[in-house]
């Protein structure tokens, strides 16, 4: 549809309004869905036109479409899946064009710009600022910069890279903005697959050919060649001339991946993520939306690029609970890639080795289908799994590592093999303790324990990441000299580790030890080549890392995320233990899981020993029928916070007292109550559950629901569908 020079267009701006604004169609015309900048009161303003102009405006106040910008429209089923996207999630449209629009400087008209490189030879003289340059072009190894980007990311002036470009260690060249991608391969000989394996990938191909929507769950115990199937229907989709997108829950995770691909397909794909530069970004953006990024890797905010034709999303690991952002607009990415294929008949396989439930139980009830992967590649097995007993072990005070696992640990290194010591806490200790007048140290802004991090030497609330130096006396009764650590967290695990066996390599794996995913994906790589005796890790390494030489993996408190409130601790428990279990023995060498525990018969450890997950999903499923929560009955969380307790919780018993709405469609609400973090950067923090059968039109009952309410002062509302954590 084309707009001529002077039609009334309607458009819809990334800025917080409730509706689209009328203006007259710019010289040329526009198409619908074209990208704009329109004029908003003294500024100019990015836009998508969004259909015909409203009319309900003086016309002569109207004003024009500055400029059409030099990209690609939206297309028709981007626009219905961003609408659908902002229905299900109940985010006004301005958020979620936001969400479509995340890169930089899309109106620019191509044209030649210089770049940085890094040139040849040594400086005649090194200063700190020089040296800060070079590192940063060494870091992103062989990436190019802007002048602008490099001076930024480096802390220093133009003027130190100029200098730097006359003695020719950097190189500046003359760039075309935006190069397409180079072309991928699907025809270069794969891996030689399994039986197994080919008959999954057989599956796939077949599927994709159909050309139509479909959801595949492909699961398979880690190391059963799940990437290389997957992979597959990568090719199939590259085949078609169709673009693929695959998702990846952490961002580390993308070095190996990569790496992969390109032995595959002899190029590398499009990278989307936070550790992306601004340049690399609008590169994507723009060649996803032209066709000249077949395939894109990337984190779950890849789901809104503007691809051309997408007909697969790969959703790997698909039950981590990265893919749910829980903050501006709350959404789970894994949903919405279903929601997004469904539109443009698409493809999407989740892949994992533990799925969620909700996949789980879609597969069970045949909307998805269903594909699994039974053994390890090659010789690798599945580790054996046991319980140590903590009742029985003899334990000094303030110490971790029980006698068992010693020995165990022990045993591997005399053999030479690596040993992974796995502990879900970052920093020193959860609580420091006063021993004079028993004051636990919070923090000033947030309901929350400040966590000591002896690495930084400071405490630090994991809530609001606010830092301060560690005291010499207790700030509640000033007595010097009785602070004390309460309970483990990664690096006092690694004290201990140190004492325990000296004369030992101990490596320490946890996302705040890093400064930048580089140095980590460094780490990882020294470890997988066998630069560590011992691994201290945290969650992060429960994620698809490949160690071969690792053998022994010991979960220091297995019951950690058993006691949570939160309806999926059970699930969440099983599948990290799972995974982190996962990593031992993963190459010709048997491995084994060992996990310290002070409840051996506990449901849910004796489920992950067994190794009977179809029986853990069914007694899951039946608790979760049985009391009517997801993914046998919907939830939503409401949040209402600002500054004063008193007006919040006001706020809240006038919606929990006009709750007609929701009765209409047989939900039911709880609360107000605090929610479980009362307080978070000074803002006082109340909670309402609505909870209501499946199947019944939650969205649109709690639109009604809050439609009346008139937020005062500095309260703020906030609405999560399908809550994940509950905080
Ligand atoms: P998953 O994704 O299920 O964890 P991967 O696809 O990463 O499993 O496979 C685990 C390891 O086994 C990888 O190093 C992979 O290259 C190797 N592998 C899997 N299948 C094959 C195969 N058919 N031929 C060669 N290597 C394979
Ligand atoms: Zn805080």
């Amino acid at each position: 549809m084309h707009f001529d020079q002077g039609e009334l267009v309607a458009v819809l701006t990334t800025q917080p309004l409730d509706r689209t604004l009328d203006y007259k169609a710019p010289e040329g015309g526009c198409f619908l869905g074209a990208f704009v900048e329109v004029p908003l009161g003294p500024r100019k303003v990015l836009g998508v036109v969004w259909g015909a102009g409203r009319g309900d405006f003086d016309r002569s106040k109207i004003r024009s479409v500055i400029r059409v910008l030099d990209v690609a429209p939206m297309r028709e089923e981007m626009r219905l899946f961003l609408q659908r996207a902002a229905d299900y999630t109940l985010t006004p449209m301005p958020a979620m064009l936001r969400l479509a629009t995340r890169a930089p400087g899309l109106g620019d008209p191509l044209s030649m710009r210089k770049i940085y490189r890094l040139g040849s030879g040594m400086p005649d003289r090194m200063t700190d600022a020089r040296a800060r340059v070079l590192e940063v072009l060494r870091d992103y190894g062989g990436l190019a910069f802007t002048l602008k980007e490099l001076a930024e990311m480096a802390g220093v002036t133009s003027s130190v890279v100029k200098g730097l470009v006359k003695q020719g260690t950097v190189r500046e060249e003359d760039s075309p903005r935006d190069l397409p991608y180079p072309h991928l391969d699907p025809d270069r000989p794969g891996k030689a697959l399994t039986p197994d394996q080919t008959a999954a990938a057989d599956t796939l191909r077949a599927a994709l050919r159909s050309g139509t929507y479909g959801t595949t769950l492909l699961k398979g115990v880690t190391g059963s060649g799940k990437t290389e199937v997957y992979l597959e229907a990568v090719a199939e989709a590259l085949r078609m001339g169709r673009q693929a997108l695959v998702l990846l829950p952490e961002i580390a995770l993308t070095a190996e991946f990569l790496t992969r691909v390109e032995e595959r397909f002899g190029a590398r794909p499009a990278e989307w993520h936070s550790g992306a530069t601004m340049t690399e970004r609008r590169r994507v953006w723009r060649m996803v939306g032209q066709g000249d990024a077949q395939m894109v890797v990337g984190a779950r905010s890849a789901l809104f690029l503007p691809f051309r034709d997408l007909g697969l999303i790969v959703v790997d690991e698909e039950h981590d609970t990265s893919y749910k952002q829980d903050d501006g607009v709350h959404y789970n990415a894994r949903d919405m890639a279903v929601l997004r294929a469904a539109i443009c008949g698409a493809r999407v396989i989740l892949a994992s080795a533990t799925p969620s439930l909700e996949s789980w139980a879609n597969a069970e009830a045949g909307k998805y289908d269903r594909l699994d992967l039974t053994s390890r590649f090659g010789a690798a097995v599945l580790p054996d799994m046991k319980t140590i007993d903590m009742r029985a072990e003899k334990m000094q005070p303030g110490t971790w590592i029980s006698p068992s696992l010693r020995q165990a640990v022990q045993a591997r290194i005399e053999k030479g093999e690596q040993s992974l010591l796995f502990i879900n806490r970052r920093g020193y200790a959860p609580v420091t303790l006063c021993r004079a007048c028993g004051e636990q140290i919070a923090c000033d802004h947030c309901d929350a324990r400040m966590v000591e991090h002896r690495f930084l030497k400071r405490l630090m609330c994991h809530q609001c990441g606010e830092t301060k130096p560690m005291p010499e006396a207790c700030p509640a009764c000033g007595v010097e000299g009785k602070l004390a650590p309460v309970g483990p967290g990664i690096e006092r695990l690694a004290e201990e580790a140190e004492a325990t066996f000296p004369d030992t390599r101990i490596a320490m794996l946890s996302s705040d030890l890093f400064g930048s995913a580089r140095a980590l994906k460094a780490k990882i790589e020294e470890i997988a080549e066998g630069d560590a005796d011992i691994v201290i890790g945290t969650q992060l390494v429960a994620k698809g890392h490949n160690f071969p030489n690792l053998t022994l993996v010991g979960v220091i408190d297995s019951d950690l995320g058993l006691h949570g409130s939160d309806l999926r601790a059970a699930e969440r428990t099983f599948q990290l233990m799972r995974q982190v279990a996962g990593r031992a023995g993963r190459a010709d060498k048997p491995g084994t899981a060992l996990l310290q525990t002070f409840q051996p018969e506990h449901p849910v450890i004796r489920a992950i020993l067994s190794g009977d997950e179809e029986g853990f999903w069914r007694a899951e499923a039946a608790g979760r029928q049985a009391a009517g929560v997801p993914p046998y009955g919907r939830m939503a969380g409401i949040v209402l916070s600002g500054p004063e307790v008193g007006p919040v919780f006001d706020v809240g018993n006038v919606l929990a007292r006009n709750d007609a709405p929701l009765r209409q469609i047989g939900a039911q609400v709880f609360g107000p109550a605090p929610a479980p973090i009362a307080r978070i950067r000074g803002r006082h923090r109340v909670r309402l559950l609505v909870k209501a059968p499946k199947g019944a039109p939650i969205q649109d009952a709690i639109a009604r629901w809050i439609a009346p309410l008139r937020l005062k002062g500095d309260i703020r509302l906030t609405v999560d569908i399908d809550p994940q954590s509950f905080y």
